[in-house]
């Protein structure tokens, strides 16, 4: 008989790992998928997939999703999280690659009433609507409460071994990672940036001044001390590795200020306006650069390179 062969949205979470050990159980065969964009990494995914011997591939969506965070049709959640739109789009993508690959259905590990925007019930129905996977979306933690799935109708999946979890309490999970003797596995918190409120600040303020940034810009949100002037941006390193990487990110047109006579900080000026960067702006950073460096702070012999890129 032809093994049936399914395809897991993989976080890497304890939620995926269970939704894949509970179909491994079933004698499905797997492989997952994972994600990486500029906001989050397959590195837990990656672990977790080695700790449960599931097949994983990698797939980089940082430009799709980067659209998708600029104008989500579903709009965000706390932070600057488009988790409606990004679960439509990583489900448009498994689905194109269950056509191409052949495999017989989806498997996502979402808990109903989990996470308040992406998994109460409306969102749930949602997004398989979207994403217009109709039967073929199975999500083994809460089946049981949802309306039956082609794998369960078509015999290949048995219902009455799937599970009716939903809420945010965590005990059933739990319990169910003791039986399959999963010993490690990442918090709830998850690693998407996106749900970071310091994060989701830096990055509103600069859709707002520059809508077109783009990785290079995403990237220097991650780093330093962010001053706003204008629409000028001020970025102070806070250590040596962040000085190292504001300098390789630096572009054409930026500039860099640093002190000759003191060790301290690299600074990075990005003009998101026409025109020059003014002589009070270069000031403005030639004071945080000496502010923030311990040693130069209350001198008054400090020496500056200016850098034009
Ligand atoms: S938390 Fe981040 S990765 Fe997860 S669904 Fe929301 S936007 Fe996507």
């Amino acid at each position: 008989m032809r093994k049936i062969r399914g395809l897991i949205l993989f976080s890497g979470g304890l939620d995926s790992i269970l939704a894949a050990k509970i179909l491994m159980e079933q004698k499905i065969k797997l492989k997952g998928i994972t994600f990486k964009s500029y906001f989050f990494n397959e590195e837990q995914a990656k672990k977790a997939a080695k700790q449960i011997k599931l097949p994983l591939k990698i797939i980089d969506f940082s430009k799709e999703h980067l659209k998708i965070v600029k104008s989500p049709k579903y709009g965000y959640g706390k932070a600057i999280n488009p988790c409606i739109d990004c679960h439509i789009l990583m489900l448009k993508t498994a689905k194109r690659i269950m056509k191409k690959e052949k495999f017989d259905f989806i498997i996502t590990g979402d808990v109903l009433g989990e996470r308040p925007m992406s998994q109460n019930k409306q969102a749930l129905g949602l997004i398989k609507k979207e994403s217009k996977l109709g039967g073929y979306l199975l999500q083994p933690l809460s089946a049981k409460l949802l309306k039956e799935t082609i794998p369960e109708k078509l015999g290949w999946v048995n219902r009455k071994e799937l599970f009716d979890i939903s809420g945010r309490s965590r005990k059933k999970q739990i319990a169910l990672a003791e039986k399959y003797r999963i010993k490690e596995y990442p918090t709830p918190a998850g690693g998407c940036l996106l749900t970071d409120l310091e994060f989701a600040k830096r990055l509103k303020e600069l859709l707002k001044i520059y809508p077109r940034c783009n990785d290079n810009d995403i990237e220097l949100l991650k780093l330093g001390r962010h001053f706003l002037e204008n629409r000028t941006k001020i970025i102070v390193g806070r250590n040596e590795q962040e000085d190292k990487t504001i300098k390789r990110l630096a572009k054409r047109q930026d500039v860099l200020v640093e002190m000759k006579n003191y060790p301290g900080p690299l600074t990075l000026i990005r003009n998101y306006q026409r025109g020059k960067i003014s002589k009070k702006i270069i000031e403005r950073a030639q004071e945080l650069t000496q502010y923030y460096s311990f040693k130069a702070r209350h001198k008054k012999d400090v020496k500056f390179d200016i850098i034009k890129k």
